[in-house]
């Protein structure tokens, strides 16, 4: 059987579903091919833009005056805004909205109380209802890992924004008897049952009487749905704001189910525990790539190959005696030759060149050599596989993943 398609896109996180949804809304046939769910499932499931420097408050600042090998820069600043536009109607059609805050950045409570600098973000992480109360609850669970108000509280209370609130801590009884510890997951999957809606619902009444907001960990269930939260805040009379927690993360998986519903609307192909394997090349074109099976491998041809396998974490760069590669076709990555120099004796610093590392690029995210000649004419890189940016340090890797995965789709 032949499995021919128009766009063939490999990799099931941020980039590789943002790449198929753009692909089969201009009316490409599509398959993604994916063997997992990518960093979505661990990162907190709010769309970093730019968030150093001065670009802490108006990311475009910043992104205007990059180095030209930045993948923003590639792609260039109207592709940018486009893919944000794209996300947030994408996400709004759906009912679960994504935006940003008049196109700035906003500072979202973390766990230890940092303030961290987001773009887009889901409507129960809209930090300046906020900002804008005197009286502010926290509440946490019994037993809930990672949420602990009073570590919350102390954090907020360093941040100028937060420093003259005045805060209430408090914890609601732990609705399970399981004798191990819960996650955020565990209790957002409760409430998706009438049960566990009555359990936080009587729980929060309990304790925040008095109070117009209040911060709580991603509970309010794991659909991308706004009937839960708002239920919710109706029947309790405040504002509830959702922090990011650890992974399992409740707001990204929220993301991924949002997006992958999206592909089976628009038709898309979606092949999951597909591990791309090798690809046939033949002067300079990529005629088919293979998944690997226990049996025989499949063959994937299309006119165009889309991608998106992330970077050492997703398992689109290897590292090994012989230097970095790409791991499909097998592309060499510029590494410094002495393994010392990969990283910084100072863990936290940001000049780390193993963050930076990955396939040099072209305009149209074709992999190119050293004198920018394109080395595949028909694959084109999306997402961390691309070099030229460090996204923990920039805060960035979604609005990459996305900015790239929009540009390679509407090829
Ligand atoms: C811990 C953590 C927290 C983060 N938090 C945030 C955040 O809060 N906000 C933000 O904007 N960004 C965040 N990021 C960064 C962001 O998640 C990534 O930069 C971005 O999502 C990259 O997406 P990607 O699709 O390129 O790669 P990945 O998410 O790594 O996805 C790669 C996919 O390709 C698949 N794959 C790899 N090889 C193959 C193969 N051979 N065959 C088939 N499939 C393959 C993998 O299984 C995976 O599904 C975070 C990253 C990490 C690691």
């Amino acid at each position: 059987m032949t499995r021919k398609y128009d766009r063939v896109i490999v990799g099931g996180g941020l980039a590789g579903l943002m790449s198929a949804l753009v692909a089969a809304t201009e009316k490409k046939k599509v398959a993604l091919l994916m063997k997992g769910v990518g960093s979505i499932a661990i990162a907190s499931g709010a769309i970093d833009l730019y968030g150093k420097g001065v670009g802490k408050l108006d990311p475009f600042k910043t992104i205007k005056l990059l180095p030209k090998n930045h993948p923003y820069s590639i792609v260039g600043i109207e592709n940018i805004i486009n893919a944000i536009k794209y996300f947030e109607e994408t996400t709004a059609r759906y009912g679960y909205p994504y935006k940003s805050i008049c196109g700035r950045n906003s500072f979202i409570p973390t766990p230890v109380g940092w303030l961290k600098p987001v773009h887009l973000i889901p409507s129960t992480m809209d930090a300046t209802r906020l900002i804008s109360e005197t009286n502010i609850a926290i509440v946490g669970v019994e037993g809930l890992k990672d949420f602990s108000p009073t570590l919350i509280h102390s954090g907020m209370l360093k941040q100028m924004a937060y420093a003259d609130k005045q805060f209430l801590t408090a914890m609601m009884p732990n609705p399970f008897n399981t004798g191990r510890d819960t996650t955020s997951l565990d209790l957002a999957r409760y409430v998706d049952t009438i049960d566990g809606m009555q359990w936080l619902n009587k729980s929060l009444r309990a304790v925040i009487s008095g109070y117009k907001v209040a911060i709580i960990p991603p509970i309010l269930g794991t659909e991308p749905s706004r009937y839960i939260p708002d239920a919710l805040m109706e029947s309790v009379g405040i504002y509830l704001h959702e922090m990011p927690t650890l992974p399992p993360s409740v707001h990204g998986m929220r993301l991924q189910k949002l997006l992958m519903s999206q592909l089976n609307a628009l038709g898309v192909d979606v092949i999951e525990n597909a591990d791309v394997c090798r690809a046939d090349v033949s002067g300079g074109v990529c005629e088919a790539i293979y998944t690997a099976a226990p049996d025989v491998e499949r063959a994937y041809h299309a006119e165009r190959f889309i991608i998106a396998t992330g970077g050492f974490l997703g398992g689109g760069l290897k590292a090994g005696v012989n230097g970095v590669s790409e791991s499909i076709f097998g592309l060499t990555i510029d590494a410094p030759e002495n393994i010392e120099d990969w990283s910084n004796p100072n863990m936290l610093s940001s000049g780390h060149n193993f963050a930076s590392m990955g396939i040099r690029v072209n305009e149209v995210l074709q992999a190119v050599d050293s004198t920018n000649k394109p080395i595949l004419s028909n694959v084109h890189f999306v997402g961390r596989t691309i070099g030229g940016y460090d996204f923990a340090s920039e805060l960035s890797g979604g609005g990459v993943a996305l900015a790239t995965a929009y540009t390679a789709g509407r090829l």
